[in-house]
């Protein structure tokens, strides 16, 4: 189609967007994406691929996933009358949540620096996206945000506990407040969970707007796309009608069982990660010029002498090592870029680069 018809008939709020873009990660220490780095004991992918050879992809899948579901169920404390809607990723599921609420004049609010989807999907949506600044801290703003709920009476207000890319997780008062404020339905995003001292699952039975949203990437099965939302029968019934019939495909579901039902692996490689960011805050603390932010997540988020992170990110790329430059974000992003945890070596070859990288000077 010529330029004329894409001007034509794309409509203009998705020729304004920029993909959502990945970098090539082929040949570098990854440490961009906040995955778990970690695979699993030969004996455990022999069984796995027994369990894959028993399947059949001629058939579709169970489209009520209810075995996988009762396995998520337990694996993530879901309170008992709760109910659990199954996404392609947990994007999937903000996208669901967003198609279901979209119409002319409908908002969602997010606490700034936030998750990027939520602005795209708000934007392919047809949503007006309203970000609020956080404290200088990261905590939530409440008075801004409580101005903002007054302001706009946003559909959806999106919570990401601990919040990406900052890592924190916000005070436990202040998410309270923010539910009890909202009047429309509060998201807490706890894609982090793993990794996190806190979490919001059990107050599901206290507030009929509030939804929490799971992930398994984090937890070592980001190539499997699965996420998870857990919220009362009447609001996920609805959210329902929005999902295709089969988004999660044979090979997932059937997968995601089998990782769950030895969960105790996924659980040791957590541990380790929870350990190695202690050791890599400390470490980042001791370089000269760095400022690393406290973090209940799998990732850090640090802070570079002014005007210097991209000459940082592109020496440790130069160095072999891709984490992510936040910087020209702006605002408080300004001179940020955030490194995954990753194995100790990997850590390691990151910290020397790093120390390599600040001792050249540009
Ligand atoms: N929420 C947050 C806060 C995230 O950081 C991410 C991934 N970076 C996601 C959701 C999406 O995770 P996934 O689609 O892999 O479940």
């Amino acid at each position: 189609m010529s330029h004329d018809g894409v001007q034509r008939w794309i409509r203009p709020e998705i020729r304004a967007l920029a993909a959502y873009h990945v970098p090539d990660a082929r040949g570098f220490i990854k440490l961009d994406a906040m995955e778990n780095p970690y695979t699993w004991p030969a004996e455990l992918v022999e069984q796995w691929l027994e369990v894959l050879r028993s399947l059949s992809l001629n058939r579709y899948p169970d489209p009520s996933c209810a075995s996988l579901k009762a396995r998520l169920r337990t694996a993530m404390g879901v309170p008992d009358g709760m109910e659990l809607l199954l996404g392609n990723g947990s994007d999937e599921l903000i996208q669901m949540i967003l198609m279901a609420v979209a119409g002319p004049g409908r908002s969602i609010v997010v606490p700034e620096p936030a998750f990027a989807m939520y602005r795209i999907i708000a934007a392919l949506t047809g949503l007006d996206y309203v970000g609020v600044p956080l404290e200088a801290g990261f905590d939530i703003d409440l008075p801004a945000m409580e101005a903002a709920l007054q302001a706009h009476t946003p559909a959806v207000v999106f919570l990401a506990y601990p919040n990406n890319p900052t890592g924190n997780q916000f005070s436990r008062e202040r998410v309270e407040r923010v539910i009890e404020a909202a009047p429309g339905l509060v998201v807490l995003d706890e894609a982090y969970a793993a990794f996190a001292r806190d979490s919001f699952m059990d107050a599901l039975s206290r507030y009929d707007n509030l939804l929490v949203l799971r992930t398994v990437s984090k937890m070592g099965l980001a190539g499997l796309r699965l996420g998870l939302l857990a919220g009362a029968a009447h609001w996920l019934t609805e959210l329902d009608k929005v999902r295709l019939p089969y988004n999660i495909n044979v090979l997932t579901q059937a997968s995601a069982e089998f990782a769950l039902a030895h969960r105790e692996v996924l659980d040791a490689q957590t541990r380790q990660i929870r350990k190695d960011r202690t050791t890599l805050l400390d470490a980042l603390a001791r370089l000269p010029g760095i400022r690393p932010y406290p973090s209940d997540a799998n990732f850090v988020l640090f802070r570079v002498p002014a005007g210097r992170a991209e000459g940082v990110f592109q020496g440790l790329k130069d160095r072999g090592v891709l984490i992510k430059n936040l910087s020209a974000l702006g605002g408080a992003l300004t001179d940020c870029l955030r490194v995954t945890v990753g194995t100790p070596e990997e850590n390691r070859a990151f910290l020397d680069a790093l120390g390599e990288t600040l001792a050249s000077r540009p």
